[in-house]
């Protein structure tokens, strides 16, 4: 790979090892403008930081605290030898063409390769307008920093593919919306900032020669097995669409709906990209639409694995002139079988069945949300308490999810799992400590990310938004009595809370 490896020292003493400038650059200015962070702030201050997501891009801990890691990571300070950058990116939004888009609030300030060779673009969003802003001012407001933020992390420790997030610094700056609120800077870690809309730019702007270009690039920087193999690009496709399946089943399996599956926000690797108006199942409802904009139910929580193969499509569309028709074509035609062999191992799995591969065992999940369905009982806590369902107080707590109509044949149903355990043969807290380590206890539930917000905007309280921090990134955990609450779904005015589009 052709990048340029000067060391990079933002003040001494050395305080942010990154060594690389984006590899983007290679591909020439057609791809991207250079340009800084506009300064949107003097004066910022952290918000919070990711221990875990500074380890990616080689941080420690102690340089989370130094007094520059705020300037740096709003841009109000340079990373020197650095030159940041914005992409130019198109793409299908709510079904339909939009033309050019781009990183419209984001700006790629860098890129690290870490001690096990991963390389990771460190993006500011919220840092300022580029040439891709379009009507937007750039900004972004810190309610939708800290929910970008938080669940970076939560997914990425529920163990879905995901970007991650570094840090989320206030800028002590007003930015308008429907109201005047506090802005803030989120620095987002992506392994590529490549999504579909980068191939769909170039294919319906008429430039093939440049979608080949990228497809090279992606297959030399990001899948270098495939690199100079004679059928490199019909296999990086099949790849694709692997990831992409694979992550939709992880969304489907962990009840978490994106929200604006538009194919600029699809990432190429399969990472789940673009924090907005998403949302975690709190009662089972399978056509559940967690964006107030989603007027239609287009990206509906059972819709999902259905548009990510409409995505798809679009990008085979813009790649038809890079590889053959029979390779697209196939790797479309294989996106259902893999959604539903990743998506069945994960239920499977979730209760205490994964290395079953019977029929039956399949019926028992169908069966399960079925239950949970008709009760819209709590998606989480469905599977979570199942695995303490082997004494009565633990039957009762289980059966108390679902309403008196369904309780009969929620009991049932459990009898009939409890007898297909059995049948394993093995001793029951093994049985529990699998389940235990695939169902969260402690998902980014709405209502906990408002909880963690408010905290924040209306009190400065940034011991909350740690504590919930903590309770997310570490779902697996049963943690203390005192944080029990933030595992139960909404009470109260929390039920009604709305989420939509770019904030
Ligand atoms: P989103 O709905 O967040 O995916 O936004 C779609 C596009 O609009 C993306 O390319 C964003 O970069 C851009 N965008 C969203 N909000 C803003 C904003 N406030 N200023 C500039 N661009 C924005
Ligand atoms: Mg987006």
């Amino acid at each position: 790979m052709d990048t340029i490896n000067a060391p990079l020292h933002v003040s001494a003493p050395k305080p942010f090892a990154l060594d690389q400038q984006p590899l983007y650059r290679q591909l020439g200015d057609a791809f991207y403008t250079s340009m800084p962070p506009e300064k949107v702030t003097s004066d910022p201050v952290l918000v919070h930081a990711s221990e875990a997501a500074a380890k990616l891009i080689g941080l420690s801990p102690s340089e989370l605290a130094l007094p520059d890691f705020p300037k740096v990571f709003s841009g109000a300070e340079p990373m020197p030898g650095f030159e940041p950058l914005a992409m130019v990116y198109s793409g299908h939004q709510f079904g339909h063409w939009a033309g050019q888009l781009g990183d419209g609030r984001a700006i790629t300030i860098g890129q690290a390769r870490n001690a096990a060779g991963e390389i990771w673009d460190i993006q500011l969003k919220g840092a300022g307008k580029t040439p891709y802003s379009r009507f937007g001012d750039g900004r972004a407001v810190m309610r939708s920093s800290i929910r970008e933020y938080l669940c970076s992390e939560a997914m990425a420790a529920l163990g879905v593919p995901t970007t991650r997030a570094l840090s989320v610094v206030g800028t002590r700056r007003p930015v308008l919306r429907e109201t005047v609120e506090p802005g803030a800077v989120v620095a987002r870690l992506l392994r590529s900032n490549i999504r579909f809309g980068h191939f769909e730019h170039f294919h319906h702007g008429g430039q093939p020669a440049r979608v080949r270009q990228l497809a090279d690039f992606v297959i030399e920087s990001y899948f270098p097995h495939l690199a100079g193999e004679p059928d490199a690009h019909a296999r990086w496709f099949d790849e694709v669409v692997t990831r992409t399946a694979r992550m939709v089943a992880h969304w489907q399996a962990i009840g978490f709906a994106h929200g604006v599956m538009n194919t600029d926000n699809m990432s190429i690797l399969g990472d789940t990209l673009d924090y907005g108006p998403f949302g975690f199942l709190d009662a089972f409802e399978p056509g559940f639409i967690c964006n107030h904009t989603d007027q239609m139910g287009r990206y509906a929580f059972d819709r999902q694995p259905g548009v990510a193969l409409w995505n798809l499509q679009a990008l085979a569309a813009a790649l038809q002139s890079a590889l053959p028709w029979e390779a697209i074509e196939a790797g479309l035609n294989s996106f259902i079988e893999r959604f539903v062999t990743h998506y069945s191992a994960l239920m499977r799995a979730k209760v205490g069945l994964g290395h079953s591969a019977t029929e039956a065992d399949g019926d028992l999940v169908t069966d399960l949300l079925g239950l949970m369905k008709r009760s819209a009982a709590d998606y989480s806590l469905s599977f979570r308490l199942l695995s303490a369902t082997d004494d009565n107080p633990g039957r009762a707590a289980w059966t108390a999810l679902f309403d008196e109509a369904t309780r009969p044949d929620a009991f049932a149903w459990l009898d009939r799992w409890q007898a297909r355990i059995d049948q394993l043969g093995l001793p029951f807290e093994r049985v529990r400590l699998g389940m235990d380590t695939v169902n969260p206890r402690f998902v980014l539930r709405n209502w906990v990310a408002e909880t963690a917000i408010r905290a924040v905007e209306d009190h400065g309280d940034v011991a909350t938004l740690d504590r919930i921090f903590r309770l997310v990134t570490r779902p697996f955990e049963e943690h203390g009595e005192a944080d029990a609450r933030f595992a139960e779904p909404p009470a109260g005015a929390m039920r009604d809370l709305e989420v939509s589009c770019s904030s």
